[in-house]
Order: C-alpha cells, then sequence, then structure tokens
C-alpha cells in the first residue's frame, strides 16, 4: 500500500511550469489550495493582474488530501460559537458559510453531493449537547433536524454536502488557467518581502502579496507563532466496502472522528488527533504514532467494515487559541489567511476571497466579520 496517498489522487494531473525569472503582476498569490486558488479567481475578478505560486502540486497538501466534509459554520459548534462571539455575528457566519456550499455545488457540480451530514455523540452527555446544538440552530432559523438511526444519536444538518476536494481543487486552477491566469508549481516561495517574492529560480515584483498557507503558517510568518499553532491530521480509506452503508458523512465525538462512505462504496476515514498526543503537533504530514492504528481500530470495531484499507496519509492544518481563523495584513501590503482549526474547506474559500479583496483595496464584508467576531466581548477569554 502507498504510504501518504490520499484515496482522492488517483486520477492523472498535468503538473504547471515552475516560475523562472522574473515576473511582474498586481497580486501574488502564494499557496495554490482552495483558499489560495479562490483569492486568485477573486483577484482577477476585480480586474487585477495575478501570478500564483505553489512549493508543490496544486491541493498537494490538506486541500486536496483532507475529508471532504462541507460543513457550515466555523470549526466550533454554532451553540459554542453564539456564546463566544454573540448570536448576530454567528449566525451570519453560518449564512455565508451555507451560502458558500451552494456557491462551490454550483460551480463543480461533479465533484460535490449535497448529502447533508450527521453529527452523532459518543456519550450520553454528548447527546445533551447534540440537543443545544440543535436548539441554537433552529432558533436562529437555520435548518437543522433530531437524529437517531443506525449510526447513533444527534442532529441532521441537511445543507452540508461532501465533494472530492483534489480533482475540484484541480478542476478550479485548470479554469484559472484556461483563463489565461499564471499559475505556478514546484516553486518553493524562499522569501517574502513587500513587493517582491522569490522562489527558488524565479522572482514575482508585485503591489501586494496573499499568502493562503494553512498548515505551517506560523513557519512563513514566524510572528504568528505565539497564535498559530500546526498539527498533523490522519485518515484512511478502504476498498469498496458492500457490508456497511452510510448515505451521509458523520462527524462523531465532537467531530474529532469523521467518515463518508463515497459513491463507489469505499470508506473515508479521519480523526484521533487530540488522543494522538503531543506528537501530533508537528510539521510532519506523514501518517504515522499511534492514530493509524487508532482508526484502524475504530473501523473494524466502532463502523464494522471488513473491508481492506487501501490508503493511509496525513496532512497539516493550523490551528488558533479562539478557533477563529487568521486574515490579516501581517506585514506591510503582505496578507496572510490560514490556521481553519480543521475545518478550512468552506472557510478557506470565505477567507481567500477576503484577502483578495483587501489586497485589491475592495471592501470585504467577511473580513470585517471576523474582526467583529474577534473584538466580541467575550472572545478575550477564549481557551
Ligand atoms: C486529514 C485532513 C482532513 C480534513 N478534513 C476536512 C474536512 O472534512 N472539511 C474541512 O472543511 N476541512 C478539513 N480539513 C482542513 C482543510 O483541508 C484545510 O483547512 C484546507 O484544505 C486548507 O486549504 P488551504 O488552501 O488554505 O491550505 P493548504 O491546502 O495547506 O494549501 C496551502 C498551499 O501552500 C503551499 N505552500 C506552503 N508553503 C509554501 C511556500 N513557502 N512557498 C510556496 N507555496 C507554499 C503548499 O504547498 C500548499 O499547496 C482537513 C485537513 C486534513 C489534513
Amino acid at each position: 500500500m502507498p504510504m501518504n496517498r490520499p484515496i482522492w489522487t488517483d486520477e492523472p494531473w498535468k503538473p504547471l511550469p515552475e516560475l523562472t525569472g522574473v515576473v511582474k503582476a498586481d497580486v501574488c498569490v502564494v499557496g495554490l489550495g482552495g483558499s489560495g486558488l479562490t483569492a486568485v479567481e477573486e483577484a482577477s475578478m476585480l480586474g487585477a493582474t495575478v501570478v500564483g505560486v505553489d512549493a508543490g502540486e496544486v491541493g498537494g497538501r490538506a486541500a486536496g488530501a483532507n475529508g471532504g466534509f462541507l460543513l457550515g459554520g466555523l470549526a466550533d459548534f454554532f451553540h459554542r460559537l453564539v456564546t463566544r462571539i454573540g448570536l448576530s455575528n454567528a449566525a451570519t457566519i453560518y449564512r455565508c458559510t451555507l451560502e458558500e456550499i451552494h456557491r462551490l455545488a454550483l460551480e463543480f457540480p461533479n465533484q460535490v453531493r449535497t448529502t447533508g451530514s450527521l453529527r452523532i455523540a459518543a456519550t450520553p452527555e454528548e447527546v445533551t449537547d447534540c440537543h443545544a446544538h440543535l436548539a441554537a440552530l433552529q432558533s436562529a432559523g437555520f435548518d437543522a433536524l433530531r437524529y437517531a438511526g443506525a449510526e447513533g444519536e444527534g442532529l441532521y444538518l441537511p445543507m452540508d454536502a461532501v465533494y472530492q476536494p483534489r480533482r475540484c481543487v484541480q478542476e478550479h486552477a485548470a479554469h484559472l488557467t484556461e483563463r489565461g491566469i499564471a499559475l505556478h508549481e514546484d516553486s518553493p516561495v524562499v522569501s517574502l518581502s513587500p513587493g517582491r517574492v522569490v522562489t527558488r529560480r524565479g522572482e514575482v515584483h508585485c503591489r501586494t502579496i496573499v499568502a493562503a498557507v494553512d498548515g505551517g503558517l506560523e513557519d512563513l510568518f514566524p510572528e504568528l507563532r505565539s497564535r498559530v499553532r500546526t498539527a498533523r491530521l490522519q485518515m484512511l480509506a478502504t476498498a469498496p466496502a458492500r457490508e456497511v452503508y452510510f448515505p451521509r458523512p458523520v462527524y462523531y465525538r465532537h467531530g474529532h472522528e469523521y467518515w463518508q462512505q463515497l459513491r463507489s462504496g469505499e470508506i473515508a476515514l479521519g480523526g484521533f488527533r487530540d488522543v494522538g498526543g503531543e506528537g501530533e503537533w508537528t510539521s510532519s504530514g506523514e501518517p504515522g504514532g499511534a492514530v493509524q492504528q487508532l482508526l484502524e481500530d475504530f473501523l473494524r470495531t466502532h463502523l464494522r467494515v471488513t473491508a481492506p484499507i487501501t490508503h493511509r496519509w496525513a496532512a497539516s492544518v493550523a490551528y488558533t487559541a479562539d478557533r477563529l481563523p487568521v486574515l490579516e495584513e501581517v506585514r506591510e501590503r503582505i496578507i496572510a489567511t490560514g490556521a481553519y482549526s480543521g475545518t478550512g474547506n468552506i472557510t478557506g474559500r470565505l477567507c481567500g476571497r477576503a484577502a483578495a479583496r483587501i489586497a485589491c483595496q475592495v471592501r470585504s464584508g467577511w473580513a470585517e466579520l471576523l474582526r467583529q467576531a474577534r473584538t466580541f466581548p467575550h472572545s478575550p477569554n477564549l481557551n
């Protein structure tokens, strides 16, 4: 079995050229995952000339190696977000993320399935928490239902979806290059300074830089180290598992474990970062430690899947203490976005778009919303 190969990578991909020589652009986007590509698209739509660079492949890190869940909200469940950032901020954020799921489904209809999702409780106490979660969503006017079924007890969120993350990102990059936008793979940035991005064999001279990097954000910007910490998330996948049927993706034990069954029957399962201990706070994107065994045990005993394991992988994501993403001008004319605390497929797109708007000096409602959330009176007490 190839190690560190996500189940999503089985399609061939024609590499994009490395950046060589000196090029000029209004905006240079560093990082071509889902967030960076959305930034490239938005800056270009706003009339800027854009160059995008990535150290490896488009979607070669978390953006193409994740669980494929498209969930409403941020990393914290809605009811907790309400207590942290207030009902109005939490509800507006939630609405924006649902709209973004819808937008993604319209833009990539072959990659997105609007299945809804299940949050399933692991303990009786968590069932109580699911009730609070449900009550908060319903009282804010969002669709959510109590659920009890084969997967367990919890709630059903009908607006959520799943997608094929790697193909979606690749399709996105292909659309952009077809429109004549220069995207470069295999072009690691070795230095970033206002107006200048230096890669191994090239340079971009630009007005503004957008850095859209999730895992390792604090390595690119050491000034963020006190607020941002990178961890590894691990997954495995199986051959088609005809012995089980999961029509909807499942979020279990407060979202620590998560799995979905693909249309062709394979199970993709992730989790146990918290149980894996201090060793999971690493910038290594290689699977390992106790987590792979924990996933395998859970697959066999809890999910009762007998199909062979075909893929194991890991990738890096970054966390913040308040679980609100980073979206800010970290250095003069350098806008950084990342640290989505484990759920960046949708938030990353919203932040990437907002970063591009800031770079182009255009108002961003999403950026304002995050600013308000961060300064909400309860925020300083976050842990
Ligand atoms: C196993 C796993 C499961 C997950 N499951 C889910 C899920 O189900 N739902 C969900 O919403 N989120 C999930 N996430 C989180 C989600 O995948 C990420 O938050 C999101 O994909 C981040 O995308 P991004 O484009 O911001 O960053 P990344 O995917 O990290 O992309 C950043 C890019 O920047 C490039 N880069 C970094 N440094 C440099 C440099 N110096 N020079 C040039 N380029 C550089 C990298 O090569 C990379 O391609 C999961 C993550 C993992 C790892």
